[in-house]
């Protein structure tokens, strides 16, 4: 019987796998416990603190700090919802070492072109200093962003464009790995997938919770998921 043969779909854990029992979003439990359900990656969000040291949360302020204008050390007592303290990049790659999952990076939209500049230049010295440079993929909205680390990161490190408006042969042109793009993009350029795939693009998609659109992604071939539904997303996957 002739059978279509997939490449096999992979799993990241968005913000980490931080909807189980002691987790939460960007923690170092997230990280530790996507690696324990076996995820190719675990994603989380960087930010440069006011006095230059690369901290790791979501939204542009915790607790009413804010991660630009707060110093690194004041942001690090900062609790999360799991009772731990806003995690430093250094912390985070620390508790990293005892895992073996991809980091999948993100570099919000900072301030300027300088900081985001500064911050990948830190970025991709820590990152060599852990010894973790094979397992690096780097994430932005921040076209400047994603160009310093194809520019600063070792060749051959995948950079995707998360901001949905460039063209396959656009990524491919600036040196992108490809696009990370949500769902309804897409939908929208089904076409995009052939295109990418054609050009030695991988295809990444953000965040798809629902079976409906993780079925509509694994047929479609798309080589990574983003969820923030990870053992569902395995459990359909093995299935296949
Ligand atoms: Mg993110």
């Amino acid at each position: 019987m002739m059978q279509t043969v997939h490449a096999q779909t992979k799993v990241i854990a968005h913000r980490g796998f931080w909807k189980t029992d002691g987790s939460a979003q960007n923690s170092i439990a997230s990280l530790l416990k996507a690696d324990s359900i076996g995820c190719y990656g675990s994603e989380f969000d960087v930010w440069l603190s006011a006095d230059g040291e690369l901290v790791v949360n979501h939204d542009a302020s915790l607790h009413g700090k804010k991660m630009e204008k707060s110093t690194a050390a004041e942001l690090n007592t900062l609790k999360l919802k799991n009772g731990e303290q806003m995690p430093t990049l250094q912390q985070y790659f620390d508790a990293a070492k005892k895992t073996d999952i991809k980091l999948i990076l993100e570099l919000k939209k900072l301030k300027s072109a300088q900081r985001e500049t500064e911050a990948v230049q830190k970025i991709v010295a820590m990152v060599k200093a852990f010894g973790f440079d094979n397992r690096m993929e780097y994430i932005s909205f921040s076209k400047h962003a994603v160009e310093e680390f194809i520019r600063l990161a070792p060749k051959g490190t995948p950079v995707y464009y998360l901001d949905g408006n460039l063209n396959p042969q656009q990524l491919k042109a600036m040196g992108c790995a490809g696009p990370d793009y949500q769902y309804s993009v897409y939908e929208k350029h089904p076409e995009w997938i052939k295109e990418c795939h054609a050009l030695g693009l991988k295809v990444n998609v953000w965040t798809v919770n629902k079976p409906s659109a993780m079925e509509w992604c694994i047929k479609h071939d798309i080589d990574f998921i983003t969820t923030n539904e990870p053992v569902e997303l395995q459990k359909m996957i093995s299935k296949e």
